[in-house]
């Protein structure tokens, strides 16, 4: 239950599980690929606001983002530095890199928690 002002670093997280987020990631793509999406296809991500291509998108609520981007999401979601997709969508639109957590909007976000360290 303690909760000090420091800076809310998050949790940093090692190579491995940013690979092992990145190679999850990845497999919607595959996935999709398998499942006769055609590559060429692109369809508009809400995060960078770009055509990207279809294989890979993910859906977030109302939000469709782009495989590079929801892994972006994903892993500041593992860092705990992130709350809900909307408020990675709004901040991707800002062209915010992601650091949002001097947002006084965050309050606002009820998925929102700082995981207390293990320690
Ligand atoms: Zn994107």
């Amino acid at each position: 239950m303690v909760r000090e002002s420091s800076p809310p670093a998050g949790r940093s997280l090692s190579s491995t599980q940013v690979r092992a987020i990145q190679a999850a990631m990845r497999l919607f793509v595959e996935e999709d690929l398998t499942e006769s999406e055609e590559p060429s296809r692109r369809l508009y991500c809400d995060a960078c606001q770009r055509a990207q291509p279809a294989p890979g998108f993910i859906r977030y609520c109302r939000y469709q983002i782009c495989n590079g981007c929801a892994t972006e999401y994903e892993l500041a979601q593992a860092r705990g530095l992130t709350g809900s997709a909307g408020q990675f969508v709004r901040d991707r639109q800002f062209g915010e890199t992601f650091d949002l957590l001097d947002s006084p909007e965050f309050s606002e976000t009820s998925g929102y928690q700082v995981s207390p360290a293990s320690s």
